[in-house]
């Protein structure tokens, strides 16, 4: 049985080192001694998890509970506390700092195992109603109380989801790929497709990688478009029909129905039935068992209203019957990767789509409107179509493509109004100066480059005064490295930035600076994996150059 102490340690040196590296090495090296159950645990665990991706169980052991039990098991007053909590902002480490101070010790001490936790942090997740907080009191007390302040504070790293050690899934599915001896990309599609990393690590170590498959109620990664820049690049990079749909500007939602059970997944792969029960109840009038893939649009009398609509409902601000009469809500479905247990994703667009309108017909759901086009005139016709129809523009796809789960690739590609904006990820943050003086406001931010992240550009501005204060909680938090004028943040936010043109800079360690930036929005419905690349600023690059020529 692995041990929590080695987990917690193990993480530690992850933590303290800095190099991706060795960060992978490490846990790759860790993960080589354990069996399949530990494996799984353990890289959940590593990644800030509890539960399975998608699970709709959550252990929902807030900070007043959590804090509750230090108080209990220290003697420490909540001012104490919280005086520690706000000295780092993470609850993890204020309990690694004050924990050796616990007065009472269990009289039997037994060593916690991974599986032991596991077993808890389950038994914590089915404690459900009145009466709950106290049994979820009672597991995290007696578990604390077993803990080494150091395993202290993973468990409370988990239970939080703010692992902050510097340790993306990337790294994870990398170390995963090390400690057995696979393949990078074999191992990093198995995890987009299975959504969770640890079954990814469950089927690694027993040496059944390959037999990953979709499965009915549990989550995939949504398949992505990449973006062009008109309607003549998309006819002459295809030169043959493609399927011009109308691109919906609401929240991408997967629905997964089994026998008289409905479960929806946002793109985080969170479990958002609750926020649309009129959907999930709806889908009940499918015939067969599915897993679509759509857009929830705010609708309403055969238009669509505003994005903020479909916030509330998310929020779940209002009670149902309000929210239901204030924003109003349409799945417009595009794609079916499973039918009665048969996997369809591998299949070509034509054949899914044509098996789509079959199995939607008589259910009420509306397909995403989808037109045939192949010349630029009729790319150009349908995008002007859509906008005058209140929509974003359109997605064009390749009839002959399969889907596949997480990727951004040309099979489907955007076509939008707008002008460029990338996804980053902050990685620093300084004080700011003039008006936002004193305050922390000024993000180094970054993109993808495999797992590694490479910093492209600073921005100062765009954000009202509420949104820099929220961020800078949030920050603040997620520092791993503090001397004084600059903060290094662990990679967890996502913003979207906009600018006028890419320049090449030997600055920044991307190769690359944004011209101009300013921040559009904060991009909670993304996670650091989601973010543009530098494979895409490259391109982006290259085309800026192709536009300013003569
Ligand atoms: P954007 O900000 O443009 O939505 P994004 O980075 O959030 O970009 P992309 O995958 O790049 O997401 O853009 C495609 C998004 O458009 C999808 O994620 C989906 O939510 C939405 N969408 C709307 N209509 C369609 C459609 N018919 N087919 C596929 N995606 C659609």
């Amino acid at each position: 049985m692995g041990s929590f102490a080695e987990f917690a340690s193990t993480l530690e040196r992850v933590r303290s080192t800095s190099g991706k590296n060795e960060k992978v090495r490490i846990l790759s090296e860790y993960l080589r001694g354990l069996d399949e159950d530990d494996a799984e645990r353990a890289t959940r665990f590593a990644t800030g998890r509890a539960s399975q991706k998608g699970s709709s169980e959550e252990t929902q052991t807030g900070y007043s509970t959590i804090v509750d039990v230090i108080e209990d098991i220290t003697g420490l007053s909540p001012r104490d506390i919280s005086q520690v909590y706000v000295k780092y902002g993470d609850l993890g480490r204020a309990a690694e700092e004050v924990i050796p101070a616990k007065k009472e010790m269990t009289l039997f001490h037994e060593d916690l195992t991974l599986g032991a936790v596991s077993k808890t942090f389950d038994e914590m997740m089915q404690s459900k109603g009145k009466g709950s907080t106290l049994v979820k009191r009672g597991h995290l007390k007696s578990m604390l109380l077993r803990a080494s302040p150091v395993e202290a504070k993973y468990l409370i790293k988990i239970l939080t989801k703010e692992m902050r050690i510097g340790l993306v899934e990337g790294l994870v599915v990398e170390a995963i790929a090390a400690a057995y001896g696979l393949n990078m990309e074999a191992v990093r599609d198995a995890d987009l497709l299975l959504g969770d990393v640890g079954l990814v690590a469950r089927q690694a170590r027993a040496g059944k990688l390959s037999e990953v498959k979709l499965e009915l109620m549990r989550p995939t990664n949504f398949m992505l478009a990449e973006p062009m820049q008109t309607p003549e690049e998309i006819a002459t990079y295809y030169q043959r029909q493609l399927y011009a749909e109308v691109k919906y500007d609401g929240v991408r939602a997967q629905l997964h129905k089994k026998r008289g059970e409905v479960r929806i997944f946002s793109r985080r792969l969170e479990d958002i039935t609750a926020s649309f029960p009129e959907i999930a109840a709806a889908a009940k009038r499918f015939g067969d068992d599915v897993l679509l893939d759509g857009e929830i649009v705010p609708f309403r009398d055969g238009r669509p209203l505003t994005f903020q609509m479909l916030q509330r409902r998310l929020r779940r601000i209002e009670g149902f019957e309000e929210a239901q009469a204030n924003s109003p809500v349409r799945y417009f479905v595009f794609d079916l990767l499973m039918l009665d247990g048969v996997e369809l994703y591998r299949r070509p667009l034509r054949e899914r789509r044509e098996l789509l309108g079959r199995v939607a017909e008589g259910t009420g759901f509306s397909l995403a409107e989808m037109s045939p086009a192949e010349t630029a005139e009729e790319i150009a016709r349908l995008f002007r179509a859509s906008r005058s129809e209140g929509y974003e523009g359109l997605v064009v796809k390749d009839p002959e493509s399969p889907y596949t789960p997480g990727r951004r690739g040309k099979w489907w590609v955007k076509l939008k109004e707008e002008l460029d904006t990338l996804d980053v990820v902050i990685v620093g943050a300084e004080l700011g100066h003039g008006k936002r003086a004193g305050r922390l406001s000024d993000y180094t931010f970054a993109v993808r480059d495999g797992a590694a992240f490479r910093v492209i550009g600073k921005a100062y501005s765009g954000l009202t005064d509420a949104e820099i204060e929220e961020m800078a909680v949030k920050i603040k938090a997620a520092t791993i490295h503090d001397d004084g004028y600059y903060r290094t943040v662990d990679p967890e936010l996502v913003i979207e930035v906009a600018f006028d043109s890419i320049q090449k800079s030997a600055r920044h360690d991307s190769g690359f600076a944004l011209r101009f930036p300013r921040i559009k929005s904060i991009r909670n419905d993304k996670t650091p994996e989601q973010v543009d690349t530098l494979e895409r600023v490259r391109e982006l690059y290259e085309s800026q150059k192709v536009r300013s020529e003569p």
